[in-house]
């Protein structure tokens, strides 16, 4: 979506610094952290929400989920949180579906 923020990072319209990068997605450090690390888990592919998710999606997701336990494992976090918010009443201000990955360790 040309219109879409993390699909300009996705793609490097927007210059970001990747800390991790697949197939999948790319993970960068949120702008704004609510935590010592706070890390923002991108799909390349444009979906809006999870409310948009349909089932052909599984896949893409399960990866997503994949990349958070690889790119936790590179920055050496025993433990982190995971959070996804979902439509602009669940706080999704971004739509382009994202991961918070947020711990309370340092990286
Ligand atoms: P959400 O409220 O779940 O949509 O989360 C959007 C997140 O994107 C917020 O935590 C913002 O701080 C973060 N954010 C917005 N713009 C940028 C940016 N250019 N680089 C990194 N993080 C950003």
């Amino acid at each position: 979506m040309s219109d879409c923020l993390f699909c300009k990072i996705c793609s490097g319209d927007v210059n970001t610094d990747f800390v991790y990068e697949d197939d999948v997605c790319v993970v960068f450090r949120d702008i704004n952290p609510k935590d010592k690390t706070h890390l923002l888990v991108v799909p390349k592919e444009h979906i809006a929400s999870i409310a948009d998710i349909e089932s052909g999606h599984c896949e893409l997701l399960g990866g997503l989920l994949h990349s958070c336990k690889v790119v936790a494992g590179k920055l050496g976090l025993s433990g982190y949180k995971l959070q996804i918010n979902v439509g602009k009443d669940g706080g999704q201000e971004i739509f382009h579906l994202h991961i918070h990955l947020l711990s309370k360790f340092d990286s």
